[in-house]
């Protein structure tokens, strides 16, 4: 296979990390290359995350290598010639080159193999199917440079072959699309989609749930997400997403918003906008998607309220602050106003304004809570669960006192609430 360019030395390529791998790899002259999303973001030139590296050796023989490098090494994936190599903080994902002989819907029989042509034929995109030497060569088997360039996303291969081999690909192919695709999408992939779209139930809810995330996390999610509606195919894996006005007011108000307080787009976030139905669709949305105990907090926190509206004057911002904590505040006010914002045609400079002043409420410094049950001990109450029942009480007060009594003001409080218990 002959190079059709090179690329510049990347930063993630020269790191001391990087070169201890691949000199590892290579102490016995094996050929090594870059591959996937690395080599695909260094062309397009935006940040590379992970990276995946592929080599003739058979995986036993590049633990061994590892190994012999001092290198620490996690057999990931053995069956599928994969192994991951872990140096510092960086993580990196080695394959064999491989081949598929046999497959059955997710699980490919593979037989090693020495074909680089081969390997990007097995891969899902052209544009994933780039290969680079550590010297910098690129190499592109399938056309994955000139589609890059041109916003072609594609299948290697017959779009609906490559679908029923691994349904994933069907929503693979929307994530990459909404990250590097431009309009018009690919026809014959749009119709295997529209097609194999009733597959989408067969897939783990982690593999199902890891794609949505990363297709919610592009840029602007929402006209791809509008076009897997349209196609029928939200409806087979999100049937709850029916919320797609919600969402791009979301992806609006996360542009508006100032980075201090929102830094980064958000899927989990996107995810709560765009599905409809209140907390029990969220709660059967988290179930199905495996998503963390966190992760469903949040949806179904997000889908049950309480929501903040910009009419609330400052006492009640704090007390609402105060209960929800900062992050699950600022969540409510991004949520509250993309709805609004999902029903108007128009944005209102004056409402815009109201909205990014309550949302600014949640940089408010609130004080913690100035006496704790120790205190009540001292006082000399009895342990017990009437101690729990007066702090609840103390607080409350106070947080209805706008947090403004101390902690003098706080004891003197508990002291005349408990003095009317044991009278
Ligand atoms: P990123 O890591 O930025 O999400 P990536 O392209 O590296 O993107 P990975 O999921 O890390 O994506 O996979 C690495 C490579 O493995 C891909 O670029 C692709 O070549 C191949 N690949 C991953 N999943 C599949 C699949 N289901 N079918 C075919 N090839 C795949
Ligand atoms: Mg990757």
């Amino acid at each position: 296979m002959q190079p059709v360019g090179r690329l510049d030395p990347q930063p993630w390529m020269t790191a001391p990390e990087t070169g201890a791998v691949v000199a590892a790899l290579t102490a016995e002259g094996a050929e090594v290359r870059f591959v996937g999303g690395c080599v695909r973001d260094a062309v397009l030139g935006r940040p590379v995350k992970d990276i995946d590296i592929a080599t003739h050796d058979p995986p036993e023989r590049v633990i061994a290598l590892l190994q012999r490098a001092g290198i620490t090494v996690v057999p990931t994936g053995i069956k599928h010639g994969t192994v991951t190599a872990v140096v510092g903080d960086k993580h990196f994902e080695i394959t064999t080159l491989r081949r598929d002989v046999e497959t059955y819907g997710r699980h490919a029989t593979v037989e090693f193999t020495d074909d680089w042509i081969a390997d990007a034929a097995r891969r899902d995109l052209t544009i994933n199917a780039l290969f680079c030497a550590p010297d910098g060569r690129l190499f592109d088997p399938c056309g994955g440079l000139a589609d890059l360039r041109a916003g072609r996303v594609r299948f290697v291969g017959n779009a609906e072959t490559r679908i029923r081999e691994d349904v994933l690909r069907l929503l693979r192919f929307f994530r990459f699309y909404a990250w590097y695709g431009k309009p018009p999408p690919d026809e014959e992939a749009l119709a295997a989609a529209r097609a194999l779209a009733p597959l989408l139930p067969t897939l783990s809810g982690e593999r199902v749930c890891g794609e949505t995330l990363r297709l919610l996390a592009a840029p602007d999610p929402a006209p791809v997400v509008a076009l897997m509606r349209d196609l029928g195919v939200l409806a087979h894996f999100l049937p709850e997403g029916t919320n797609l006005a919600r969402l791009a007011a979301m992806v609006t108000v996360e542009g508006i918003a100032p980075r201090r307080l929102v830094p980064a787009a958000d899927p989990i976030r996107r995810l709560a906008a765009l599905i409809d139905g209140g907390a029990e669709a969220a709660r059967a949305v988290a179930e199905r998607l495996r998503l963390s105990n966190a992760q469903r907090d949040r949806i179904v926190s997000l889908a049950s309220g309480p929501w903040p509206a910009v009419e609330l004057d400052g006492p009640a911002r704090r007390r609402l602050l105060y209960r929800l904590g900062a992050d699950r505040f600022r969540d409510a006010v991004l949520y509250a106003w993309a709805n609004e914002l999902s029903g108007e045609p128009t944005m209102d400079r004056r409402r815009t304004e109201a909205w990014l002043d309550l949302l600014a409420a949640a940089e408010t410094r609130l004080p913690d809570f100035p006496i704790k049950g120790r205190d009540a001990l001292e006082l000399g109450l009895r342990p017990g669960p009437e101690i729990g029942r007066l702090m609840q009480e103390v607080e409350a007060w106070w947080i209805d006192g706008d947090f403004r009594a101390d902690r003098d003001a706080c004891l003197a409080h508990l002291a005349e609430l408990a003095g009317s218990v044991a009278r």
